[in-house]
């Protein structure tokens, strides 16, 4: 199998599954008991919690662990709503985040917020004035994803801290940095919320965290039950998620300069090699290293997908979390029909090797000159 799906999720190295094996195993105890087999499990979690708060760059007592980044992004925006409640109701956010933030402002708009939704121009670029400009005195808060998942797009989210923090002081930052993992500085991007997940980069899936400023007063709990995470988020620690979670960053952070590097080296040659096939365009001008939107105009993205996934190679027709629908990514840059049809996404890992991009770029080649285009 040739695997360029790492944003939609990473393979789990062989040391993460071993290091959750011996918790499942053996340090099965739960952290709320009172012996030392689960006392011990207490001091393990804030070991792995201080693991994940030094790949994020943050205080780990800032840092509380959920079940995913989805669990994060909704947590965010309910506790930055309730803390600026008596401020207004208004939310500031992009047409281009993740399901996880959008539905979330669906939800809230039904129960009352009003929220603007910014559109990015053709290449996927939202600007920190465009930001600005649509907060108001009564905007509780801000959400801007770090990175696009299925454009790469890195948004300017410094540059939106720095202003907000001066024009609107008590507006809160949330950002989902799900795709942005262990190549930031939680404390230097000044957002009072990040939202991250472990299963990006290499860590299971059911675990993620959230980074929750100085700021935050009162960072209302989206769970309420046995009082874990000091009161933050209710629900037996799961122990061996959160280990695996600590690994995956420890390994990740460990490589992080030589991983970049590859990243960066890859997604060049991947997109000079594929912009060679007939009728293939770019996509945004996002410049996440791991992430390569591209479109073959004029074939449906869903037939290439399922036409390379039969001969083992695992690409994207945009978000997987979409499951086939059109995706309101692509649908929010305005594209002209044939090339929005064609949008596909390849994502790498650091396992990633050139010799699978030039496998993939025959497939897509073979595909362009055997298949039929749309009308
Ligand atoms: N945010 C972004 C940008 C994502 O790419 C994803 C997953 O695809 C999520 C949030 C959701 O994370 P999880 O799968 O851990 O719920």
């Amino acid at each position: 199998m040739i695997y360029l799906d790492h944003a939609a999720t990473a393979p789990v190295p062989k040391a993460v599954a071993d290091t959750m094996y011996a918790v499942l195993a053996e340090q099965f105890g739960n952290p709320s008991a009172q012996y030392p087999f689960g006392m011990e499990m207490k001091k393990r979690v804030e070991d792995w919690r201080n693991t994940v708060a030094a790949a994020l760059d943050c205080p780990a007592d800032r840092l509380a662990f959920t079940s995913c980044g989805t669990e994060g992004d909704n947590w965010a925006l309910r506790a930055a709503v309730w803390q600026n409640r008596h401020l207004g109701r208004h939310i500031v956010t992009t047409a281009v985040e993740h399901s996880a933030v959008l539905e979330t402002c669906k939800q809230l708009e039904r129960e009352g917020c009003e929220v603007t939704y910014l559109t990015p121009d053709q290449d996927g670029n939202i600007t920190a004035a465009q930001v600005l400009d649509a907060v108001r005195p009564d905007t509780a808060v801000v959400s801007v994803m770090l990175v696009n998942n299925e454009l790469g797009t890195v948004y300017p989210l410094a540059d939106i801290a720095r202003s907000l923090s001066a024009s609107h002081p008590k507006t809160l930052l949330h950002t989902d940095a799900v795709q942005g993992l262990t190549a930031f500085s939680a404390r230097k991007l000044g957002a009072d919320f990040v939202t991250v997940s472990a299963h990006k980069i290499g860590g299971p899936k059911g675990v993620g965290a959230l980074y929750i400023g100085p700021r935050v007063r009162d960072p209302r709990p989206l769970l309420a039950g046995g009082g874990q995470e000091r009161s933050l988020r209710s629900g037996t620690e799961a122990t061996a998620q959160i280990a695996g979670f600590a690994k995956a960053a420890e390994l990740r952070l460990e490589h992080l300069d030589r991983n970049q590097a590859h990243l960066q080296a890859l997604r060049a040659y991947a997109r000079e090699k594929l912009l060679r096939i007939p009728d293939m365009v770019p996509v945004g001008t996002g410049t996440a290293p791991h992430i390569l939107s591209v479109s073959l105009s004029g074939w449906p993205s869903q037939n290439i997908v399922n036409d390379l996934g039969s001969q083992g190679i695992c690409i994207s027709a945009g978000s997987a979390c979409h499951q086939g629908k059109p995706s309101h990514v692509v649908a929010a840059l305005k594209l002209p029909k044939r090339t929005a049809a064609g949008v596909i996404r390849l994502s790498f890992g650091p396992e990633t090797t050139q010799a699978e991009i030039d496998a993939c770029a025959e497939a897509l080649r073979r595909h362009h000159d055997t298949r039929m285009p749309m009308l």
